[in-house]
């Protein structure tokens, strides 16, 4: 095979495929390049991933590259992240072992953790979208000079981020894709906002930039559904509803698909408050779940990060919503703790809020506010992360290369814990259901939007539900993978 890609997630993890290995995948089968993805691995024993990698990976290979955005390897984390990632170390251990056999192949890991020391051996690192680097990789590894800087012996890839020509993913039959699977599609890439705390790679970019051409949407769409019957679908774009053009462009293809999907995106709620004559659309067009980044109810707060529609107009928006959405779509919100004017006594004032009996958001979600060390070659940086100490936080190493923020009020470690319990609480008096995307992934698991929907985090028959249907589709993989080596040796792409 000349290129194989490690996807690092495992469905006990994550009960969907990520998007960019596949993407980067049709690319390199675009360029003529024979691909093999190799998808959830590290749920499946050494004995089995050895004879997986013995087939693909060998002297004619060009190319092996590793997303370590979601790899959590068990010889470096405990508790329940190493049951996620069963076999994580086994498998770095192999595709180390294939390094060594093989030292004329280039090794690549590219996603968000590949600057951390589980994955130091390999001696390339990609940082930001693969679209414009993944081919040269595998032919011309010099040509990506441009790109390169060397850090402590490492080579370090910053690509310029941009969809490459064809805009497009399309998935072959050896990735192994199941009948109505949920899949990530881009309607877009990137995001025209710059919130103070965000580090995606193209935030500020102009307005309809990176959009995909709707020729091109619509023929993944049909694509999807004739070849593997695909009609669920999480939109990656960062803010979906970004303005009326693109909600109007994208209701445009959908709403005349020969076929319903059901669909599950990335909202911002002050932009959604002035759309409200697309409110119905998107329901009669299949939404099914819509994420809100709301961060904080604390106004001053919320004007600081980049977000300030105010609490009244949020919480008047969320109710209208509810009205017209009721429960035929799946909300969630996400919230921050300890953004810049949330002292620990503020935070608790607001959250009671969302707490309370009522609020009209299925799923809320708290996160202790994440801020990284400024790096000098990283394209993933927040505002916060350039200037920290501007914001009111002192940063210091808690680990090596994970920092811990410090503030008058409180630190990292406090918020983390006043997080866990906000969302422990609001679980204990019934007022939360999974979240947006989850219950889309459920949806791709064969689950009706009804029945992901009903179920509880936390609840044991629920649990139980999702073992049931996660542990199928770990088996279905595996059987398919493995039928796959029956075949003739060279797959083609
Ligand atoms: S938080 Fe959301 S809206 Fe703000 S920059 Fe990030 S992706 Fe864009």
């Amino acid at each position: 095979m000349d290129v194989v890609l490690f996807s690092d997630i495992s469905p006990h993890q994550i009960w969907i495929r990520t998007i960019g290995v596949y993407r980067l995948a049709s690319i390199c089968r675009k360029a003529g390049l024979s691909t093999k993805v190799l998808y959830g691995l590290t749920d499946y024993p050494p004995e089995i991933q050895r004879k997986i990698l013995e087939r693909y990976v060998n002297k004619d290979t060009k190319l092996v590259a590793l997303s370590t955005t979601f790899m959590v390897a068990r010889a470096r984390y405990s508790g329940t992240s190493s049951l996620r990632n069963k076999y994580a170390q086994e498998l770095l251990d192999l595709i180390k072992e294939k390094k060594e056999q093989f030292p004329h192949i280039p090794f690549v890991a590219g996603g968000g953790n590949s600057n951390d020391e589980i994955f130091s051996f390999f001696d390339h690192v990609a940082l930001g979208y693969g679209d414009q680097l993944i081919t040269k990789f595998a032919t011309d590894i010099h040509s990506l000079k441009k790109f390169r800087r060397v850090v402590d012996g490492r080579n370090i890839y910053i690509s310029d981020n941009t969809f490459n020509n064809d805009y497009s993913t399309e998935y072959h039959e050896t990735d192994v894709i199941h009948r109505n699977e949920t899949m990530t599609i881009e309607v877009s890439r990137g995001c025209k906002f710059k919130c103070k705390f965000c580090s995606f790679p193209l935030n500020g970019r102009k307005a309809n930039e990176y959009i995909k051409p709707g020729a091109i949407l619509k023929k993944e769409f049909i694509d999807n559904y004739e070849r593997f019957g695909i009609q669920n679908y999480i939109l990656a774009d960062d803010t979906f509803n970004e303005d009326a053009e693109k909600l109007e462009y994208f209701l445009g293809i959908v709403e005349n698909l020969p076929f319903k999907i059901q669909y599950t995106g990335y909202f911002r709620l002050d932009l959604l408050d002035k759309q409200r004559a697309y409110w119905k659309r998107l329901l009669d067009s299949g939404l099914r779940g819509a994420f809100f980044g709301i961060e904080t109810l604390n106004d001053k707060s919320a004007q600081v990060i980049g977000k300030g529609f105010g609490r009244e107009n949020t919480l008047k928006t969320l109710y209208d919503l509810r009205e017209i959405w009721g429960d035929e779509v799946n909300t969630a919100a996400g919230f921050i703790v300890g953004l810049p004017y949330d002292t620990k006594e503020e935070f608790q004032k607001w959250a009671d809020i969302v707490r309370a009996p009522g609020f009209p958001v299925h799923c809320k979600s708290f996160e202790p506010l994440s801020i990284n060390k400024k790096s000098d070659i990283s394209p993933w940086q927040s505002e916060f992360q350039m200037d920290s100490e501007k914001w009111g936080y002192k940063l210091f190493e808690k680990r090596e290369g994970k920092y811990y923020w410090e503030s008058p009020d409180w630190n990292y470690a406090e918020a983390a814990v006043v997080a866990e319990k906000t969302v422990q609480e609001i679980a204990e008096h019934g007022g939360q259901n999974f979240g947006s995307f989850k219950v889309q992934m459920l949806m791709g698991l064969g689950l009706s939007y009804k029945e992901a929907f009903s179920l509880i985090p936390g609840d044991k028959a629920s649990i139980e539900r999702i073992n049931e249907v996660v542990s199928s589709r770990i088996k279905a993989n595996l059987d398919r993978e493995l039928a796959l080596l029956e075949r003739p040796a060279q797959v083609k792409s």
